[in-house]
């Protein structure tokens, strides 16, 4: 039965228990032996010397990440078991090989590596790093799979609900565009776009949201429960990138004979493992081509009089500014 003393009641627990208020502040931070630990609640992560040692100074800008994001988030680490904030002066990967990223997630170690580089970075930038290195964990944590099955899970399938509105191979359904992104970064696979979809959503979801309002619901939803940030955890400097189509840079010839070989170079085309498809226009004359890269393809000059012939490139994501080219008379036609 509804009392409003019942009613009142409800609103206070609601209230208490809704997503807004899901604790995020100063997490106690405790030297130990082989580093620090650092806890909020029932969260603990272990920032442990490995290659490299904590510095207060590193301490002081992983702390201020950590702070800045919500139980919601550091939760999915807890439930995956990855705890370990090693400190690495270059950051390791799986079986301890060495990247050039500045950190690193190892989901079946249970471990994020953080790499000497990072530090002499920013405390805005260590931020965000910590950000996008749980929103990798977060990928593998709503499998709700242990870990290592998660990890060949998500690489074999994607994460059903995002890799399909994500950069994908021509194995998967995806995007097939280069729009819809925050970063060119995120444009590697569906692993990092995901990563960076999280950081944005986080520090700046106006951006996620005016890229792509689908990976900011999904994101909102799967990875933190509804929850949005409070604006000491944004950063409102922080910047998708743009639209973009299809660029040519740079024609392999100027001119040249029907039939003959010219290489275009530039930037968003459809490389060969992306799906999707290129056009090559010559004075409005389709053009057989072969894509080799996202940024070569090499096309045949159509059949076509002699007189100017602009090259433009067609993709999903739209026409290229035409490249100025002429077509010669071919050296053996003699009429
Ligand atoms: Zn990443």
């Amino acid at each position: 039965m509804f009392t409003p003393f019942r009613g009142a009641l409800v609103a206070l627990a609601c209230f208490v228990c809704s997503p807004q208020s899901s604790a995020q502040g100063a997490g106690v931070l405790t030297p130990t032996a082989s580093g620090y630990t650092w806890t909020r609640g029932a969260l603990r992560f272990e920032l442990r010397n490995r290659h490299a040692t904590w510095s207060t100074a590193d301490v002081a800008k992983l702390q201020s990440g950590l702070d800045r994001l919500p139980d919601v988030l550091l939760q999915h680490a807890m439930q995956t078991k990855v705890v370990k904030l090693y400190r690495d002066d270059v950051p390791r990967k799986r079986l301890g090989l060495k990247t050039k990223a500045s950190a690193t997630t190892v989901i079946d170690a249970g471990a994020i590596s953080f790499g000497d580089v990072l530090f002499t970075r920013s405390a805005d930038t260590v931020y965000r790093t910590v950000v996008h290195e749980f929103g990798h964990v977060a990928q593998y944590a709503i499998t709700r799979k242990p870990p290592f099955v998660a990890f060949l899970e998500v690489l074999a399938r994607g994460t059903p609900g995002f890799s399909d509105i994500s950069w994908s191979s021509i194995l998967f359904n995806g995007l097939r565009s280069h729009n819809g992104f925050v970063s060119d970064y995120a444009r590697t696979n569906d692993r990092e776009d995901f990563a960076e979809s999280v950081e944005f959503y986080w520090i700046n979801p106006v951006e996620l949201l005016r890229v792509s309002p689908q990976k900011y619901l999904f994101i909102r939803d799967r990875v933190f429960n509804a929850l949005s940030s409070p604006p000491s955890s944004r950063l409102p400097g922080a910047l998708a990138i743009g639209p973009v189509k299809p660029v040519i840079s740079q024609l392999g010839d100027s001119a040249d004979d029907p039939l003959s070989l010219v290489k275009i170079s530039g930037e968003y085309f459809m490389g060969i493992k992306d799906g999707g498809f290129n056009r090559v226009h010559y004075r409005g004359k389709r053009a057989l081509h072969l894509p080799i890269s996202r940024k070569t393809l090499y096309s045949w000059v159509p059949w076509l009089s002699r007189g100017a012939a602009p090259v433009t490139v067609t993709t999903q994501d739209g026409i290229s500014a035409p490249q100025a080219f002429t077509v010669k008379k071919p050296w053996w036609k003699f009429w």
